[in-house]
């Protein structure tokens, strides 16, 4: 594993941050970054459970159909054998497994041009903030633990993912429009010169993103760690906490969570609000 951490290391880490981690995983079915051989070995990507499932994950048979289970991981049981497995990052679903036709959150991640300044970075999570606002919407903000920011905006389950989906799309193309030397919603480098990308096809079926207080496996093990909006202006970087920094800030989550609201937020999205994005009259 990368610069001398050892998978004891990465155990002990995902123990301590299992108290505001586990919110986050359980029931949601979970992908996996494995790498075996360490971080210079072949790492892969893994979304249906193996013939010798992980001890204690919980499976669940015909959500992703014609293939074999999904599975969740819903104890510190579960996430302590998964990390023994050789699990270095976990990518959650937008929906649990009990409800899984209707997503209890959308998730915009921010990718920027590896050129562009991180002010401009922290400047287009505050606009999409405020724009997700006007709509009556609270979001929540994370690093990505890698280049950029995810933001995350809780939903009571309703919608189906089709409306989840054009509701993020609509998102995006407001913000592509609005500001469009700041966004693009089109996918591709070149539409992304000095730009943000905002990607709203983390909002389909199937989709996931790195989990909140997740270790990513890149060169430095960054973490995808929660932040409050007024922390943003003070932010460094998609990297800025990393297994090597992160018992500080779990220190201070412990006194002062960040997303404490998360969990209390009830809101929920209309496919009349997209139309009111797309008619550009929100
Ligand atoms: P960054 O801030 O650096 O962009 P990120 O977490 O936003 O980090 P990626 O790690 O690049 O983005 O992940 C992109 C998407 O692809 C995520 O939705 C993830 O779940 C998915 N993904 C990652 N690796 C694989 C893979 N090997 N196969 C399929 N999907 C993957
Ligand atoms: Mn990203």
């Amino acid at each position: 594993m990368d610069s001398g951490t050892r998978k004891l290391d990465l155990v002990r880490y995902y123990a301590r941050a299992a108290p505001w981690l586990l919110p986050h995983l359980r029931d949601r079915p979970v992908s996996l970054v494995r790498a075996p051989q360490g971080l210079n070995g072949e790492v892969f990507f893994q979304r249906h459970s193996t013939r010798s499932p992980i001890p204690e994950v919980t499976q669940h048979e015909g959500l992703d159909p014609g293939h074999p289970p999904l599975f969740t991981i819903d104890s510190l049981e579960a996430l302590v054998h998964v990390v023994q497995m050789d699990v270095i990052e976990l990518h959650t679903w937008n929906a649990v497994a009990a409800d899984i036709e209707a997503p209890d959150r959308i998730v915009f991640d921010l990718d920027p041009d590896p050129a562009l300044g991180w002010d401009r970075m922290i400047e287009a999570a505050q606009l999409t903030r405020t724009m997700l606002g006007d709509l009556g919407l609270e979001a929540f903000c994370k690093t990505s633990g890698g280049k950029g920011l995810h933001i995350v905006v809780p939903l009571v389950p309703g919608a189906g993912w089709d409306e989840a989906k054009a509701f993020a799309r609509a998102v995006a193309q407001r913000l592509a429009s609005g500001w469009p030397t700041q966004f693009t919603a089109t996918m591709g480098p070149e539409h992304r010169k000095k730009k943000i990308f905002v990607d709203y096809l983390r909002n389909v079926r199937g989709a996931s993103t790195a989990v909140a207080y997740g270790v990513r496996a890149r060169p430095g093990m960054g973490i995808s760690v929660p932040i409050a909006w007024d922390e943003l202006a003070d932010t460094t970087g998609g990297a800025q906490w990393t297994l090597a920094n992160i018992d500080a800030r779990l220190a201070h989550v412990k006194r002062s969570d960040p997303w404490a609201r998360y969990a209390r937020v009830r809101q929920s999205i209309s496919s009349e609000l997209t139309l009111r994005l797309e008619e550009g009259g929100a």
